[in-house]
């Protein structure tokens, strides 16, 4: 979160996708998200604008309404006869969704039997096609205009990757933005961190700011090891001890493992780094415009006509920005006036990198690295064409940039990569690292680097996950929620 000006800027997450998650996590803390969460639904769900064919020409938007049916009409318009493989289509996502739920996110993964119950082995006929098959391929086999192409090909960068490396599996991600819809918390992610901070607070949980952990200490010889507490830094300077006989690490797990442990204490040392793909980089460039921008949906997606040249740049063997790129631009103040003073926009615009720490860092006003500010400055006059908004650059009245380099030094993330490792199926499910040190007993890991994976609702399951470890709970489901939900007003 950054705030200058009167703009109030989310850096991270704006899709909240699969509802159900959130809901559920609140559930186990005795809440629900009605309550905890002022949740607008978007419609339109998205805009997609194209490369324009003239480049002095912008193209006309796809607009990605709210509800299946008026999707299938936009569908149709662009394919004639794509309404009806849209439905099977999104059947099949959503058949995925519910048996992902139910035997694979919240799985631990510690009883083989697990993934052999009757449901799953009467899917495998299904389920099989859908690992050993690209994304991309599954697309391509049932649509053939190059927008719609795109649009169940995207949710593949959500996850780290490009549709011809992730399984196709992941189709199940168009039935949360075609299907349920996109949501958005008022108040922006910011607001949801707050609300489970609070609900944590208000259970006793002290939580210490501006704080680094420089070492996790364990005891024991090789194989008989356990975790003992934590060294800790605090915004001083001064150091701490802190003693404990359960260590969760929600760190990036790369930092955890090569960093904070020893070498000795590593499940997943530096070796075991170098044969893993990264999710990509990212510079991010928030802007606060002077004046509307009608022109922008709450959400837009720019997709350049050449996907698998992006793609390439991204994560191939010459990295490189891509340019142009295909960029994400989130307009939160479509939806909600908090985040931009009266008369002006916020914008968040995403450019998808290379995790390469040395494209650098952002800065204020054009104060950042060369690389990050010149990719802002090409996504700015990109948005300005392909959108159709000629003055753009010049109604910025507040510009402020982030590099890999950022992530790297903020967050210390893997390569400076902006989603942890990519979801390639050898990084999926089982084959992710799990949520406990394979060496140190009573250390456990959370978060997008870890089980289930990237993304807030896969990193609030990574939670559970943890519990489930240390209460010795191996279901393969959401833990069963204990008292029914308060029906108390939301308390603002
Ligand atoms: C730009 C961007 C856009 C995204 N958009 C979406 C979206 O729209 N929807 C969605 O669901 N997901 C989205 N994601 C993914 C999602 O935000 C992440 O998967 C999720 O927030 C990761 O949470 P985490 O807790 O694993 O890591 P983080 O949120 O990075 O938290 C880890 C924290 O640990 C701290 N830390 C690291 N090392 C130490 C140490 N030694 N001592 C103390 N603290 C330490 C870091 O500083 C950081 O604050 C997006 C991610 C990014 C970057």
């Amino acid at each position: 979160m950054l705030e200058r000006d009167g703009f109030r800027f989310d850096t991270g997450p704006s899709w909240y996708l699969m509802p159900r998650v959130f809901d559920h996590f609140f559930r186990l803390l005795g809440t629900s998200a009605e309550e905890q969460l002022d949740l607008r639904t978007l419609d339109p769900g998205y805009r997609v604008f194209r490369e324009p064919e003239d480049p002095l020409q912008p193209d006309p938007p796809v607009t990605v309404p709210f509800g299946t049916a008026k999707v299938a009409e936009t569908f149709e318009a662009l394919e004639p006869g794509s309404a009806s493989v849209l439905a099977d289509y999104l059947a099949s996502a959503a058949h995925a969704t519910d048996m992902a739920e139910k035997h694979f996110l919240y799985n631990p993964f510690t009883r083989a039997r697990s993934l052999t119950g009757r449901e799953v082995l009467r899917d495998l006929p299904r389920l099989v096609p859908l690992l050993t098959r690209s994304l991309e391929r599954h697309v391509a086999g049932r649509f053939r205009h190059p927008v719609l192409r795109q649009i169940l090909g995207y949710p593949a960068v959500f996850l780290g990757t490009d549709p011809a490396r992730a399984p196709a599996m992941y189709h199940l991600m168009s039935a949360l933005d075609l299907d349920e819809g996109v949501q958005y918390p008022m108040g922006g992610f910011g607001e949801l961190v707050t609300r489970i901070e609070r609900l944590a607070e208000a259970q006793g949980v002290e939580i210490v700011r501006d704080a680094e952990v420089t070492r996790i200490i364990t005891t024991g010889a090789q194989g008989r090891k356990r975790v003992t507490g934590v060294h800790w830094r605090d915004g001083d300077g001064a150091e701490h001890r802190e003693t404990s006989d359960v260590v969760v690490s929600a760190a990036d797990l790369h930092h955890t493992e090569t960093v904070l442990l020893h070498p000795e204490a590593q499940s997943y040392p530096e070796s075991w780094w170098e044969r893993r793909v990264s999710g990509p980089g990212a510079v991010i460039v928030l802007l606060g415009v002077s004046g509307a921008l009608p022109e922008l949906s709450h959400h837009s997606l720019l997709f350049t006509r050449d996907w698998k040249e992006n793609f390439s740049a991204i994560f191939g063997e010459d990295p490189r920005i891509p340019d142009p790129a295909s960029i994400y631009v989130c307009r939160p103040s479509a939806t909600d006036a908090g985040v931009a003073p009266a008369g002006h926009e916020n914008l968040f615009v995403l450019v998808p990198v290379p995790a390469e720490p040395a494209l650098g860092s952002g800065g204020a006003d054009g104060a950042g690295d060369p690389a990050v500010e010149r990719a802002a400055d090409a996504a700015i006059d990109q948005i300005a064409r392909w959108a159709g908004i000629p003055d753009l650059r010049e109604r910025v009245v507040v510009r402020h940039t982030l590099g890999p380099a950022d992530f790297a030094r903020d967050y210390h993330s893997w390569r400076g990569g902006m989603l942890g490792p990519a979801h390639t199926l050898r990084q999926s499910a089982f084959l992710r690292p799990q949520n406990q040190s394979k060496r140190v007993a009573g250390l456990y890991y959370a978060g997008a680097t870890t089980a289930p994976g990237v993304g807030v609702p896969m990193c609030l399951i990574s939670a559970e996950l943890v519990l489930k470890r240390i209460r010795g709970d191996h279901s393969a489901g959401p833990t069963a929620v204990p008292t029914p939900a308060r029906t108390t007003e939301r308390s603002r």
